[in-house]
């Protein structure tokens, strides 16, 4: 190492790397030295991880060790293959790739030490089908040398360039001396009282391991950092927040009774009790910053009309901002029905208004003639202005960013914020997420729901499920068949919903059908959502459209196609699309790619109706980066911390960080976090002030 290199010392002056691997380092996020102590091995080899092919059964994840016995192409109808059989003295398995041929073919050859991993399967003997695998060098094998041995992420990038596990142990090795320079951002008596390890040490540990003991140490230490960094902004998210005053909105109006005693139902303990918290929390002298979480049909829009009622009450205005112009439509409606019988005044602002109607729109408003404006992202226009927006309720807020819901809020003068979300968040993740939000949750269904019952079918079984139908559609309910998107033809979903559409009219002859999709004009899918709204068309062909929130009672059968594309939230959204009136329902899910994976992700389905329940299993399975949309997932871009199995490192990391937050708002106590926070959470901190 030379004298000067230091933690910002740019990768490709390190001894080993030059321009050619700085320039694949840097596609794996690899630009300075500090990147590097920060690139994690993503597994770890050593005698106790690794299983002899002897001891392992059908569908195990396994890591075995076993050297190539033979190796070749093959070609198998009309894919090619690539097929090696490896053996370890005591069993031989066979590893399949049916993609990346030519690649391959190219990286193994026969006598070839490799440490492999993945799923057993069971086919003319034990197989695994792509696995993972990684070359062993000789002073690198866990079974001769008895050592622990880092395993890197390796990137097509990587491997081109001839970086494999072992160049990162040797560029590290080499520049071992900036161990020593790396400053801990923890106070020690945190890292005491925590027993956590020093950061140095912990990152001299996870790349050489001396032991397992130690190596978990490391673990546990760098997950407690990221997690740490996300509460700490969570934490100095909600100061920020509770630093601004607002207007109490502490009296309740006799409006919200005339509605509770109007609706032709009885609000849930579960209703009444969120109202309860909120119209407390709006009682404060605080702005409100409240997150309503709710299964979908658990009635949240009732509990929002409510305590818009109580706001306007105080006579402040309120704004409901929804993500689609179908469900802006739909709460509009909703909230006119309610609000009429109480003399609240209430308009509706979308996109494709006409000028005119737009222009009167917006002088009521800023006139304060109108109290609810109910709209989609047309209410964060630049010329939409408010005279006192004092409540704002974004719903389904994980279809909006923090900066929108953020445009919404500076039209008043720091309203209170109802967030309302279906989508129920795992709880560790929802500390996380949402840390500086408080929580209210709707954890009960109305009375009168029935639970939808689920099958999943296969194409062969379509002809029954059309006749079951007919049946229905004859019986007076209706229908909605769901097309997703698909991948791998390029086809459109809008081309699949289109097909399919013709199909069904073909199938369902004398009944009424619509299409609708996203490329429709307003006036048109309004169109047709009005007619099946109102019974005019039986059968809804729809792209995934009507994902959210749309409410039809009367329809009481969800036919979802290629159920094996969607996540299960996103049919879980679907399905309660339906089950809304009092007559039973049915979920029908269509599965025509048959996987073993599939088939047990659409057999949770079948079993249950849990929200709750069904979002830890897509979070289980699919993990955080596809269970969240883009932006969110950009916020969960973790390299080691791991949401849904770190609970207790969350909560201790949580606690640390709410301490320094309350004790420190402005962190100048505290320059190494600040300087991290600032550097590395940059584009979250936008709502947060530390200055
Ligand atoms: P979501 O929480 O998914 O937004 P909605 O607010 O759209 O659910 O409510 C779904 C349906 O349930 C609506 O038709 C609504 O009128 C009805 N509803 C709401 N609360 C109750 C209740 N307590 N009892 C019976 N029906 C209710
Ligand atoms: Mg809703």
């Amino acid at each position: 190492m030379s004298a000067q290199t230091d933690l910002n010392t740019p990768i490709k002056y390190i001894k080993g790397v030059g321009p050619k691997r700085a320039t694949a380092l840097a596609t794996a996020g690899i630009d300075t030295v500090n990147d590097l102590l920060h690139y994690y091995p993503r597994r770890y080899l050593d005698r106790t991880t690794v299983k002899s092919i002897r001891d392992v059964k059908k569908g195990d994840q396994a890591t075995m060790v076993g050297t190539v016995e033979v190796c070749g192409e093959r070609q198998a109808r009309k894919r090619k293959l690539f097929q090696a059989v490896l053996s370890d003295g005591t069993g031989m398995i066979t590893l399949v790739w049916f993609n990346g041929v030519k690649y391959i073919k190219n990286a193994i050859q026969k006598g070839d030490r490799l440490a492999i991993h993945g799923k057993i399967e069971f086919y003319n003997g034990f197989q695994i089908v792509h696995p993972d695998f990684d070359k062993l060098d000789s002073d690198a094998d866990p079974i001769n040398t008895g050592t622990i041995i880092p395993l890197y992420p390796l990137s097509a990038e990587l491997k081109k360039v001839r970086i494999d596990h072992r160049s990162f142990r040797r560029i590290i090795k080499d520049i071992e001396n900036v161990f020593l320079i790396i400053k801990d951002h923890l106070e020690e008596s945190i890292i005491n009282e925590e027993k956590l390890i020093p950061l140095q040490t912990a990152l001299q540990h996870i790349h050489f391991p001396e032991s397992r003991e130690n190596l978990y140490a490391a673990i546990d230490r760098l997950k407690f950092d990221e997690h740490f960094y996300l509460q700490l902004l969570m934490a100095l998210r909600k100061n920020s927040y509770e630093k601004v005053g607002t207007n109490a909105l502490t009296k309740s109006g006799p409006q919200v009774e005339q509605i509770e005693g109007g609706l032709g139902f009885k609000l849930t303990s579960a209703q009444q009790k969120v109202i309860q918290e909120i119209r407390e929390d709006i009682a404060l002298p605080k702005a409100m910053n409240r997150l309503l979480q709710g299964d979908v049909g658990s009635g949240k829009t009732i509990v929002a009309i409510i305590v818009a009622a109580t706001a306007v009450a105080n006579g402040v205005q309120v704004a409901v901002m929804a993500p689609t112009e179908i469900l802006a439509h739909q709460h509009y409606e909703s909230f006119k029905k309610q609000l009429n019988k109480v003399h609240i005044s209430c308009a509706l602002l979308v996109g494709k208004q006409k000028a005119a109607e737009r222009k009167q729109i917006l002088t009521a408003i800023n006139g304060g003639k109108i109290d609810v404006v109910v709209g989609t992202h047309a209410l964060i226009q630049k010329d939409v202005e408010f005279k006192n927006l004092g409540f704002v309720v974004v719903d389904e807020q994980h279809r909006f960013g923090v900066v929108q819901r953020g445009n919404l809020l500076i039209k008043g003068l720091h309203p209170h914020l109802l967030a309302m979300t279906a989508t129920p968040i795992p709880r560790t993740m929802a500390i996380t997420y949402h840390g500086d939000m408080d929580l209210s949750i709707i954890d009960e269904m109305p009375k009168n729901r029935k639970p939808v019952i689920t099958k999943i079918v296969k194409e062969d079984r379509l002809q029954n499920v059309y006749k079951f139908i007919r049946e229905e559609v004859e019986a007076g309910r209706q229908c909605m068949v769901v097309y997703p998107l698909v991948e791998e033809t390029e086809k459109s979903d809008l081309a699949a919903a289109s097909e399919g559409y013709e199909l069904l009219q073909n199938i369902f002859k004398g009944i009424n059908i619509g299409l609708i999709h996203g490329r429709l004009k307003k006036d048109e899918k309004d169109a047709i959502m009005e007619s099946y709204a109102n019974n005019e068309l039986n059968i809804l062909v729809s792209t995934t459209v009507i994902e959210v929130g749309i409410d039809i009672p009367n329809a009481s059968v969800m036919l979802i196609e290629h159920a094996e594309r969607f996540g299960l939230t996103q049919l879980h959204q679907l399905r309660g699309r339906v089950g809304r009136g009092s007559a039973k329902s049915y979920c029908i899910l269509v599965e025509r790619n048959i996987r073993d994976a599939s088939r047990k992700r659409l057999a949770i389905m079948e079993k249950t109706n849990d929200g709750f329940v069904i979002a830890d299993e897509d979070l289980k399975m699919r993990g955080p980066g596809k269970f969240f949309s883009t932006e969110q997932s950009g916020f969960f871009k973790h390299k080691i911390a791991d949401m849904v199995t770190d609970g207790p490192i969350i909560r201790q990391a949580r606690k640390i960080a709410q301490n320094i937050a309350k004790a420190d708002a402005t962190l100048d106590d505290h320059p190494l976090l600040k300087e991290r926070l600032l550097k590395e959470y940059a584009q979250y901190m936008e709502t947060v002030t530390i200055s």
